[in-house]
């Protein structure tokens, strides 16, 4: 039987990346008792280490114009208009906040200082981020305010009582003991939900939160929705290259004809690699000097280390073959039942990439810390109003028992075995990326079979075995999730391709797809975007 410690505070924030020290930060600035949580180590880990592009942000001062970024936001149909007003009005704020807290944002071009003007590879204004440079300063003014940080405790389920949320188990990576976090609230900041996918820099972000959330009850949404991004095909787990790829954008077949690619992530290489055009290339020999100095000077602030050890530097420019749809990021995330990020389970409060706005925000470290600021008031106003909170022994039991549950079996099945079996399963190019029913709907057989036959079966023999005993249950729960919600929305649409549903529906799917659990069972249902919110021609 493990030891058992309980650890009691007000708000108890699960994942220490820029939306969970945000939220952390100002919790604890508004007088509350605040512990956060992180299975890795806060100010390293999570994907805010791993961003290293960009900081986009809307500012009048810069020459925005809101009604023209607003639309830009909204075109698509199905993005939350609320939230799209929020990002705009907030991400100013965001950007002055980080930067007053020392997040570093470095000069690159002595013209331009240290916004880059739109279009260099973004649409909108920005600033320059440092790969690894986000999270150390927050984790120093966490600290500085008074924050209780506990690394390296992976947490595995949350308590409830009376339909509430309060509190999780979760356990330490030294030595197994049972940790018990009894909270008046709880917010989730415990990032994406990915497949562990090689060079993705998402390995770490097994959708733990997603899980979790989805056990007690919570409604999620945009399974249905992926990136698919690309790495170096010599070296596909190199950390780099995303500054020559994102900051230059020319991709060509195997003939030489240039592959037509829009900002960010998109179906076209994938494409081409289906329609047997491959290998593809990322193309540097046609960069124009400028473009390879940019590219050159981003590198040195972002993956210059990495790229070092593979000797890439781009001044020696050359075509690069490239991987397809590696990336596999499940795009879901909880939703959100107000817009101060409470989930539609009372006490249970999300941010960042845990927390769905369906594509309303400027990119993941703007959009994260207006999630986690928001998350923070939503949180501490519900505990404002809480009379008591308690949890019973049976819950704790309960919970506890599942969580070693792989510890105590004593033979099994090894998680690493599980989770190489579900990267060969899911992350094909033609599984997620470029989707068609029958392989929907093959890949969903083997899910479910792992679903029913290893992950009761799972074993582990010391805690970094029982952490990855729990990450393969949340990836296979997360397939699952992705998998169904893909055959359910019968169109194309942004990031969800049908290679037998290739158009858009409009009248059909101006609407989001939404999952929970009901009866021990995966529900899907549609949820049309409000009737104000469409295009004129399909108002009602
Ligand atoms: C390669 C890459 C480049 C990117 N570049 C940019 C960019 O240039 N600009 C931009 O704006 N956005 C960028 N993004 C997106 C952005 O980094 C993310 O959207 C954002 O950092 C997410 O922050 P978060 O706080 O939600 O989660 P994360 O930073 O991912 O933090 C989640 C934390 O939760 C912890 N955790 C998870 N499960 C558990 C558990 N069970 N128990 C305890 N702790 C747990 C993890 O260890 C982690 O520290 C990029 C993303 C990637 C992958």
């Amino acid at each position: 039987m493990a030891k058992e410690t309980v650890i009691e505070t007000d708000i108890l924030v699960l994942g220490g990346g820029v939306a969970g020290c945000t939220a952390a930060i100002k919790s604890k600035e508004q007088g509350l008792n605040v512990t956060l949580v992180d299975k890795a180590y806060v100010g390293k880990s999570g994907t805010t280490a791993a961003a290293g592009m960009r900081f986009s942000f809307f500012s009048e001062e810069h020459g925005d114009n809101y009604e023209q970024v607003y639309k830009m936001f909204t075109e698509s149909g199905v993005s939350d208009r609320n939230w799209v007003e929020i990002c705009i009005k907030e991400s100013w704020d965001a950007f002055k906040t980080l930067h007053s807290w020392g997040v570093p944002f470095p000069v690159e071009n002595e013209e331009e200082g240290i916004f880059v003007p739109k279009g260099i590879d973004s649409p909108f204004n920005a600033a320059r981020i440092i790969r690894r440079g986000v999270p150390p300063p927050l984790r120093e003014k966490a600290l500085e305010v008074g924050v209780n940080i506990m690394d390296r405790i992976t947490v595995t389920d949350l308590l409830m009582n009376n339909g509430r949320v309060v509190g999780a188990v979760g356990f330490p990576m030294e030595e197994l003991e049972t940790l018990v976090f009894k909270a008046k609230a709880t917010i989730l900041c415990t990032g994406s939900w990915s497949l562990r996918t090689v060079g993705a820099e998402t390995h770490n972000m097994t959708g733990d939160g997603h899980a979790m959330a989805y056990r007690v009850g919570a409604e999620l949404t945009g399974g249905d929705m992926h990136g698919s991004h690309h790495g170096n095909a010599a070296y596909p787990s190199w950390r780099g290259g995303r500054a020559a790829r994102a900051i230059y954008r020319r991709f060509i077949d195997a003939e030489g004809n240039v592959i037509p690619y829009g900002f960010e992530t998109g179906f076209e290489v994938d494409l081409a690699f289906h329609d047997g055009k491959g290998p593809i290339y990322h193309d540097l020999d046609a960069a124009t000097d400028e473009e390879i100095e940019r590219v050159w000077q981003r590198q040195q602030n972002s993956d210059g280390m990495e790229s070092a050890r593979i000797n890439f530097d781009p001044r020696n420019r050359g075509k690069h073959k490239i991987t397809g749809g590696q990336d596999c990021v499940v795009g879901a995330g909880l939703w959100p039942a107000d817009l101060y990020c409470a989930t539609t389970v009372t006490g249970l409060y999300a941010a960042g990439d845990t927390l769905s706005i369906r594509g309303a925000g400027f990119g993941g470290i703007p959009t994260g810390f207006i999630m986690g600021n928001r998350a923070s008031k939503g949180a501490a106003d519900y505990i404002a109003n809480l009379k008591d909170y308690m949890i019973d022994d049976a819950e704790i039991a309960r919970a506890t028992k599942s969580m070693l549950e792989p510890y105590e079996n004593k033979s099994g099945f090894d998680p690493r075995w599980i989770t190489q079996l579900l990267l060969n399963t899911m992350t094909p190019y033609y599984v997620l990326m470029i989707q068609r029913g029958d392989r929907l709907q093959a890949a969903l057989t083997m899910v479910e079979f792992f679903r029913d036959h290893f992950a009761p079966q799972l074993y582990a023999t010391d805690p970094h075995e029982l952490r990855l005993a729990h990450e393969v249950k949340n990836m296979i729960l997360g397939s699952e999730l992705a998998l169904r919600s893909c055959l359910f929305r019968e169109e194309s649409r942004g990031g969800h391709y049908r290679e037998d549903f290739p158009e858009t529906d409009n009248p059909g799917w101006l609407a989001w797809t939404k999952i929970k659990q009901e009866n021990g069972k995966m529900k899907l249902w549609k949820q049309p975007v409000p009737n104000e919110w469409l295009p004129e021609q399909y108002r009602k």
